[in-house]
């Protein structure tokens, strides 16, 4: 039998609003749609859905935002992975259809905050930050990009002094300032959005792993004590889902790992990131960070680990945070965790049909805050029957990995090198 579980330890959970307590799913339901998974993608496909007026049902392994969108960086990044692959496969007006959809999850996440008046500590403002001289080139391209499609918000390049006067280390050659990204809190942030969909009839049910599904005209969900019959399903496990084999060899679950520290000094505040900027580099085993409400500084990053033990992440993490900030090498850290990312081999994120009425959403490739909430649109639209932009993620093939799961850490330690290697040259 799986055991549901809780929260991890993350500093997410530990300062949550509030701490869901859905009742299991019991007995023989009958709903319009039936999601699988309550993160981001299946809370928001959820909540767009019961806006619509459908009949909805989330079936949660766990607690709400207990997978990687509960634990996640908190960091907006706009853009969608693999973009100009999609751009490319689109043709025609492939380039502003890939841009519009880029862009779109960070209006959502906007609107939704303010409809719903959900208390996440949402900031805008956001440093990609260079290392080398082709992460400037890089950057200069995505100006281009910016000053061609035309932003609604403000951007600018900063210099090498100008980055280690924004965020005091010297680490970085420049950097992008795009105040149209940004960070939040993120598991309130999703629990906000259920409570809005439950407000709108949506039901949730927490601590019910999904153990099969029985394909048919009206497919059924089925956990160990209850079922959803419904007209449609939605996958939304992303790295964590297990129950449609054919999905998992999709994508190739990667872990990433976050320290907190323990609320820093007005001084140090002042002196490593005085406009509350979120912080990433441009690396595949990237680093990222940025500081909480209470002025932590979160500090992520990838590694070649697979396991949960705050120990070994502390170890891992300590050096990487205090090679960027040496003047934090006396804080306290008081928080360490880890989840997992769904990466694709074509990097584009993969939304799908295994039959004609069980659609996926999944592998957004680290992208996953502006991105789930494009998609759970995107899924609410198919339900519907608009399949326009559906069908531009749907007509990408997925690659296949083969042993992606079942040789899942042994094939992160390869990936991981592999990527380190190529981040060197
Ligand atoms: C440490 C870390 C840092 C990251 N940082 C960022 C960042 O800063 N910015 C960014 O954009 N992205 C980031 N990401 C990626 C982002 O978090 C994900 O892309 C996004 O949260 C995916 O959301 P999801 O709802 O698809 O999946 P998840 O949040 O993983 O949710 C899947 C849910 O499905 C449930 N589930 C699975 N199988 C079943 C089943 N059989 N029955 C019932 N329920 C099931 C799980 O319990 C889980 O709750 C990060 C990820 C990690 C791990």
């Amino acid at each position: 039998m799986i055991q549901p579980q809780q929260h991890t330890g993350s500093y997410y959970a530990a300062s949550v609003n509030e701490v869901t307590d859905f009742a299991p799913l019991r007995g023989a339901q009958r709903a319009d749609v039936c999601v699988i998974g309550a993160g981001f993608t299946g809370i928001s496909t959820a909540l767009h859905l019961a806006e619509r007026g459908y009949v909805v049902h989330v079936v949660e392994a766990n607690r709400v935002g207990w997978g990687a969108t509960g634990r996640n960086g908190g960091q907006i990044i706009g853009g969608i992975s693999g973009e100009e692959r999609i751009a490319r496969h689109l043709g025609r007006d492939g380039e502003q259809i890939a841009w519009q959809l880029a862009w779109a999850g960070n209006d959502i996440i906007r609107e939704r905050v303010q409809t719903y008046a959900i208390d996440c500590d949402l900031k805008w403002g956001y440093l990609d930050v260079a290392i080398k001289q082709r992460h400037l080139r890089d950057l200069h391209g995505q100006v281009e990009a910016l000053e061609k499609h035309g932003s609604k918000h403000e951007y600018r390049l900063l210099s090498r002094e100008e980055t280690a006067s924004t965020i005091g280390t010297e680490v970085y050659t420049g950097a992008l300032m795009n105040m149209g990204n940004g960070h939040l809190h993120v598991l309130n942030l999703c629990i906000g959005e259920a409570r809005a969909a439950v407000s709108l009839g949506a039901k949730i049910f927490e601590q019910s792993p999904v153990l099969r599904i029985e394909h048919g005209d009206k497919p059924r969900v089925v956990t160990e004590q209850g079922s959803v019959t419904a007209d449609f399903v939605v996958i939304a496990g992303n790295a964590y889902h297990y129950i449609e084999p054919k999905l998992r060899g999709y994508m190739f679950p990667v872990n990433s790992f976050i320290i907190a520290t323990e609320p820093l000094s007005a001084e140090h505040v002042s002196a490593i990131n005085p406009q509350d900027l979120a912080v990433c580099d441009p690396n595949f085993v990237l680093e990222y960070f940025r500081l909480s409400a209470d002025k932590r500084l979160l500090f992520g990053g990838r590694c070649n680990y697979s396991g949960d033990d705050p120990e070994v992440i502390r170890e891992m993490m300590i050096p990487k945070m205090h090679r960027v900030y040496p003047r934090l090498a006396d804080t306290r850290i008081d928080y360490a965790w880890g989840g997992r990312v769904g990466i694709t081999l074509n990097r584009v994120p993969q939304l799908g049909r295994i039959s004609s009425n069980v659609f996926y959403s999944q592998g957004y490739s680290g992208h996953g805050v502006n991105v789930t909430h494009l998609a759970g649109q995107i899924m609410a639209d198919t339900v519907a029957g608009t399949l326009e932009r559906f069908d531009i993620f749907a007509s990408i093939k997925p690659l296949v990995i083969p042993g992606a799961h079942t040789f899942r850490r042994q094939m992160t330690t390869l990936g991981v090198l592999y990527y380190k290697i190529k981040d060197r040259l």
